[in-house]
């Protein structure tokens, strides 16, 4: 049988660790304009209920806003690439990278970017994302512009990544390897087996602790090197969950 459906069948043992964008759910123009689907909060519920609450959100996105995506649930989470973790379901958030981006960035950023009106930046705090959704060809233009950025000696550690018609600038060294590794050093984590589910290749260090630690990654919408298992679409993944939540998730 397909680990995928076997993982759903038995879950005991497992530690779920999910992306948000692409994975839980399906993109929109901006990252505001998302629709939480309906089973969202039910398939997250009902799985968490069944791993023990071994789940947890790994995402790009701050906590406070997988918080209004996942309303009322407060799920164990790392926010903004780990600069942001909270450990337990309702728990307090606790920032992790305090060094944060350097201070010329901002501006530096905004001269960068005037020759490029359609891109849009998205200032998260800890971290700065350069969306490019609606002009999808600058991405090689844009991409090498700020990889020269980065690179140049100017903006010292601080690390450019490139997702799903957007770019990432944050702080170097952190990524969901690491956040990954840091909720399966404690309970209700800790001792299970650690299955790692994102849409992009920008997640690889989510997927190598993943496998490191016993478990495997599951990706969404295509194939990826060396990732055991694949689903196709977000709708399919919250399928999944809710199979793998059994009964814990038919309360309502
Ligand atoms: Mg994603």
């Amino acid at each position: 049988m397909n680990m995928i459906e076997e993982a759903a069948r038995t879950a005991d043992g497992l530690a779920l660790f999910l992306d948000m964008d692409g994975t839980l759910i399906d993109f929109a123009a901006t990252p505001d304009a998302v629709q939480v689907p309906a089973d969202l909060v039910p398939a997250l519920e009902g799985a968490a209920r069944r791993l023990d609450g071994a789940l947890a959100l790994l995402s790009g996105r701050s906590i406070a806003e997988l918080d209004r995506l996942t309303a009322p649930l407060a799920l164990p989470a790392s926010g903004l690439h780990g600069g942001e973790i909270r450990a337990g379901f309702g728990g307090p958030v606790e920032v992790v990278a305090h060094a944060g981006l350097p201070a010329r960035l901002r501006p530096d950023l905004a001269d960068l970017l005037a020759t490029f009106p359609a891109a849009m930046v998205e200032d998260k705090g800890l971290s700065v994302a350069v969306h490019y959704r609606r002009a999808p060809e600058l991405r090689a233009e844009l991409g090498n512009a700020l990889l020269r950025y980065v690179t140049g000696g100017e903006a010292t550690g601080v690390e450019l990544r490139a997702g799903e018609l957007v770019y990432e600038l944050k702080p170097a060294g952190f990524d969901k390897g690491r956040s990954l590794r840091h909720f399966m050093g404690r309970a209700p984590f800790a001792g299970r087996r650690p299955v790692f589910v994102s849409d992009h290749p920008i997640d690889q260090a989510g997927f190598d602790a993943a496998d490191a630690l016993g478990g495997f990654g599951i990706s969404v919408g295509r194939q990826m090197p060396g990732v055991a298992c694949s689903l196709p679409n977000p709708t399919a993944v919250r399928a999944w969950l809710r199979r793998l939540g059994g009964d814990a998730w038919r309360v309502a």
